[in-house]
C-alpha cells in the first residue's frame, strides 16, 4: 500500500475543531437505553454514536448483542440527534445489513483482524464502499497482521480507512486489559502518516480510572481521536461493565483533556527545542560510544574464556547483575521494565559478539 494523502480527507471533511470522540456504549441493549445514551451525547464533542449489535465474546454464553434489530435503533440515534453512527462487523452478513441500515461506520474487531480470511471476507463484502472502515490492532502484539488488514481493506478500494489502537493481550502482568505497545501504533503512524489513527482507551484500560489518562496519552501522542465506551448505567451494562463511563462523564473528559498542537512556529519554542534536541543528540552519541566501549571489553572476556575453554553464558553471574541493575535503575527513575528491556538487548549483543570468537 503506498501512502497516500487521501486518507485523511475524510476526517478533514468532518470539520473539526477538536479531536474526532466517538461514543456511546459497549453494546446496544434495548431501544430506549441507546437513545437516551445518544441525547445525552448530542451537544457535545461527540461526532459519532458507537453501539455494538453483534459481540464477539471471548466465551459462549455471555451477551452476544441483540442483533440486526439494534441497526434500527441507530438508524433511530442518528434521525434524532444527528451524530453518526458506528458499529462492529464481522462477517459479510454483517456488512450488507449494515450497509443496508446506512450505518456510516463500520469498525472491524480486535477478534476479526487476526483472522486474514475473514479481514478478506469483510473487504469484499465492502468493496468500493464510501462509508467510513476502521480496522482495529489484532490481539496479539503484530504490527504486519495489523497493516496486512488494511492492505486488504485499500484493495478493495475503500478509501475512508483508519485503524483505532485498543491494545494487546500479554502474557506478562499489566495493570491494562490490553497492553497499550504505544511503540506499535507510532510505528504505524510513522509507516502511514496519513491514516487517522484513534484510540481506544477502554478496551487498554478495562477498568473506568485509567481511562483518562490513557486518553491524555494518546492525544500527547498526535492521535487523531478516541473511541470511548459510554453507558447511562455503567455498572449495570450487559458488556464490559467496569469500562464504560457515563455520557457526563465523557463530556467532562472532553473538557478537560488537553489538546496539543503538532508544533509551532513561535521563535523561542524552536530555539529551545534546537537546543534540546541537540542536547539529546550528544547523548546519544555517548551512548553509543559507551555500547562499542562495553562490547570491546564483553570481547576481551570472550577472548579470555575461549582460552581457558569456558562456556559464553555464565547464568549465575548475568541473573546478579540484571537483579543489581533493577535497583540502581529504580534510583535513577528508570523502570524495571526499561530496564529488563535494555540490559536483556545489550546482553544479547554481548553474547553475539563472544559467540564470534569462538567461531574465529
Ligand atoms: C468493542 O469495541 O466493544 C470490542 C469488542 O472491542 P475489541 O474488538 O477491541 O475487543
Ligand atoms: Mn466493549
Amino acid at each position: 500500500m503506498k501512502n497516500d494523502n487521501s486518507l485523511k480527507s475524510w476526517l478533514t471533511d468532518l470539520n473539526l475543531d477538536h479531536p474526532l470522540v466517538i461514543g456511546g456504549p459497549c453494546s446496544a441493549e434495548t431501544e430506549d437505553q441507546v437513545l437516551k445514551i445518544a441525547h445525552e451525547l448530542k451537544n457535545s464533542d461527540v461526532s459519532a454514536f458507537r453501539a455494538g449489535i453483534w459481540k464477539p465474546r471471548t466465551r459462549p454464553g455471555n451477551f452476544e448483542g441483540v442483533g440486526a434489530i439494534g441497526l434500527k435503533w441507530l438508524k433511530k440515534v442518528k434521525e434524532q440527534t444527528g451524530l453518526l453512527t458506528a458499529t462492529e462487523v464481522a462477517n459479510a452478513n454483517h456488512c450488507k445489513l449494515a450497509l443496508d441500515a446506512d450505518i456510516d461506520i463500520l469498525w472491524i474487531g480486535a477478534r476479526s483482524t487476526v483472522s486474514p480470511f475473514i479481514v478478506q471476507e469483510i473487504a469484499d463484502a465492502l468493496k468500493g464502499t464510501d462509508k467510513i472502515v476502521l480496522i482495529k490492532n489484532p490481539v496479539n502484539p503484530d504490527l504486519d497482521l495489523w497493516l496486512g488488514g488494511i492492505e486488504r481493506l485499500y484493495k478493495s478500494e475503500i478509501k475512508k480507512l483508519g485503524v483505532i489502537h485498543r491494545g494487546f493481550s500479554t502474557s506478562g502482568k499489566s495493570q491494562y486489559r490490553n497492553n497499550p505497545e504505544w511503540q506499535i501504533a507510532i510505528e504505524l503512524q510513522n509507516k502511514f502518516p496519513d491514516l487517522p489513527i484513534i484510540c481506544d482507551p477502554s478496551h487498554i484500560c478495562g477498568r473506568r480510572d485509567l481511562i483518562f489518562d490513557i486518553s491524555q496519552r494518546a492525544l500527547d501522542l498526535n492521535f487523531d481521536g478516541l473511541m470511548v465506551e459510554s453507558h447511562n448505567d455503567p455498572d449495570n451494562a450487559w458488556s464490559d461493565a467496569k469500562q464504560q463511563i457515563t455520557p457526563e462523564t465523557l463530556i467532562q473528559f472532553m473538557k478537560d483533556w488537553k489538546i496539543r498542537e503538532l508544533t509551532t512556529t513561535e521563535e523561542n519554542y524552536q530555539n529551545d527545542l534546537k537546543n534540546l534536541r541537540a542536547k539529546i543528540d550528544v547523548i546519544d552519541q555517548s551512548l553509543l560510544d559507551l555500547l562499542r566501549d562495553r562490547m570491546q571489553v564483553a570481547e576481551d572476556i570472550g577472548e579470555l574464556k575461549k582460552s581457558k575453554n569456558v562456556a559464553v553464558l555464565q547464568n549465575k553471574r548475568w541473573n546478579e547483575i540484571l537483579g543489581k541493575m533493577i535497583l540502581d535503575g529504580q534510583e535513577r527513575k528508570l523502570s524495571e521494565e526499561f530496564i529488563l528491556r535494555i540490559f536483556k538487548a545489550i546482553h544479547q549483543e554481548s553474547i553475539n559478539h563472544q559467540q564470534n570468537i569462538y567461531k574465529n
